[in-house]
């Protein structure tokens, strides 16, 4: 894909349910427009991976909020850090998605990597992909993207993703029965839950070539930012 840099930097928001393409999408979106990709889900899972490390219950909800505001985090390129440990594949696990959920109903860890993802987005040029960037993290942001697909294909999609290996997650039927559970703590929980802002555009990506999804995200981008 070309690199097309545009003048304006925007904060763009991408959120939506797992297994939607968020990742693939924000991260090729993000690289034609020579913008950060920001994964807030892999803040959330590092934080739980390292409650777990060191020693905290995930239920002890101050302390792993303790963890949170002391970690420093590492968000390269595909490369997850928290506290210089390298977590990128330890956090992509079964385990690791309900460790995660479990931590994000956290309403003290939330503020704590909310005021870091504003941080970290502070000055435009970013994809940040999650489940409450449009609606809390950028309620501002310039442009909302809100990525779905069928049940049945997110599943799919999950079970073929190689940054997911792990025996379970190869078996399609118990993939969906997790991505349902997952699905429903994060649209369900009191805090900052998996909602599409009114002002996102909603895109189905059933069926959809990741490139016709990224090309028409790229066209949004370029939109707002010719109307800015
Ligand atoms: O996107 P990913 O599946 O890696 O996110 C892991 C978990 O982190 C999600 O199930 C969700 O509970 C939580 N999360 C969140 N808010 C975000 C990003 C992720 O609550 N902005």
């Amino acid at each position: 894909m070309l690199h097309c840099p545009i003048v304006k930097r925007l904060v763009v928001a991408v959120d939506g349910p797992s297994g939607a393409g968020k990742g693939t999408v924000a991260r090729a979106v993000a690289r034609a427009l020579g913008y950060r990709h920001i994964d807030t889900g892999a803040m959330y899972r590092a934080v739980a991976w390292r409650a777990r490390q060191t020693g905290v219950a995930l239920e002890a909800t101050g302390d792993v909020a303790i963890v949170a505001a002391g970690a420093s985090f590492e968000l390269g390129d595909g490369v997850i850090a928290i506290d210089g440990h390298d977590v990128t594949a330890a956090i992509r696990t079964p385990d690791m998605d309900k460790a995660a959920a479990l931590v994000a109903r956290n309403a003290a860890v939330r503020d704590v990597l909310v005021t870091r993802q504003r941080a970290l987005g502070a000055g435009g040029g970013v994809v940040m992909e999650g489940r409450d960037i449009g609606t809390v993290v950028f309620p501002e942001a310039e442009l909302k993207i809100y990525l779905d697909a069928s049940p049945e294909e997110r599943a799919r999609r999950r079970a073929a993703d190689p940054a997911h290996a792990s025996s379970r997650t190869s078996d399609v039927a118990h993939v969906a029965q997790d991505l349902a559970a997952r699905d429903k703590s994060d649209s369900t929980r009191s805090v900052a839950p998996l909602a599409q802002a009114a002002d996102a555009v909603y895109i189905d990506t059933t069926g959809v070539p990741v490139e016709a999804v990224v090309a028409r995200v790229l066209a949004l981008v370029h939109e707002k930012a010719g109307a800015a």
